[in-house]
């Protein structure tokens, strides 16, 4: 397996970042991933903006999007495989202990992995603690992910694959590593942006291609709600079939059906939308 870091193809098991690196010691760093199938990326470009937008928003040095592009594509080439996931990890780099980030040099790595098979439908839950949509953080995508790891954990033990989080005012907000979308009286819904959540790559692609409102829901949407989906690099449209242990009958409904078949067609006409 070969990987990126410091301006070179590395073998992947040879490769180091030191362990004073501020990715490491208090995760200043930024992240993206990055669906390929069979060598061809997808929604690079917006991903590479994303990418130097959470960086501007954590004060790191403006990443050389052409070096991650380049890194992109070099990784890929040197890892063929049909489904993979290619993560882009940029820090604020190595410094000396007890001293801010300073003149650092940030630390790019890009990796790739096989992106495992994910069924058409999953189950999800609610966790109890809340996103703060007005953080320092909030709308970046920070290596600061521990929250998610810790409630997709939870999710985990209840046999889910997804935990959702309200807002710090009860509004439905986003998922661990997913957006959430729900049907209501036919009607297709999302979070907006000011509810917290992450601006998604795919969330973005479907109110586009499916034309759903952005809507601020309080949470307790979910209990009347008559389809909910997912959207993420890795899931694209994943049903909802089970929330919290009810089950949604009929899953995936018909308006969750049309979104999957849209993205599904519009996602590989255009590898770059
Ligand atoms: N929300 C969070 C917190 C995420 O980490 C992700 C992706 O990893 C998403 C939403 C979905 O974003 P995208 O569709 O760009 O993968």
């Amino acid at each position: 397996m070969k990987i990126w870091l410091d301006g070179a193809l590395r073998d992947a098991h040879s490769a180091h970042v030191s362990v004073l690196d501020h990715g490491l010691t208090v995760g200043d760093g930024v992240f993206e991933t990055v669906k390929t199938t069979d060598g061809a990326s997808f929604a690079l470009t917006r991903h590479l903006h994303r990418l130097a937008a959470s960086a501007r928003g954590m004060g790191l040095p403006e990443p050389d999007l052409d070096e991650v592009r380049h890194a992109c594509e070099a990784v890929t080439r040197a890892n063929p495989m049909p489904r993979g996931r290619l993560r882009i990890t940029y820090t604020g780099g190595l410094s000396p202990l007890g001293s801010d980030r300073g003149e650092a040099a940030p630390t790019l790595v890009v990796a790739l992995g096989e992106a495992s098979a994910r069924p058409d439908v999953t189950s999800a839950i609610t966790v109890p603690w809340t996103r703060n949509e007005r953080g320092a953080l909030t709308g970046l995508k920070t290596t600061s992910y521990a929250e998610n790891v810790v409630a997709l954990a939870r999710a985990r033990q209840q046999a889910a694959t997804e935990a959702l989080f309200a807002n710090t005012h009860g509004r439905l907000c986003e998922g661990t590593g997913s957006n959430v979308f729900v049907v209501l009286d036919g009607e297709l819904h999302t979070p907006p942006l000011a509810s917290g959540c992450l601006a998604g790559i795919t969330r973005a692609l479907t109110v586009e291609w499916t034309g759903a409102q952005e809507t601020d829901l309080p949470l307790d949407v979910l209990e009347r709600a008559d389809e909910i989906f997912l959207t993420s690099t890795l899931r694209d449209v994943q049903a909802v079939g089970r929330l919290d242990g009810r089950a949604l009958p009929g899953t995936p409904g018909p308006v969750t059906a049309k979104a999957m078949r849209v993205f599904a067609e519009r996602s590989a006409d255009d590898l770059d939308p």
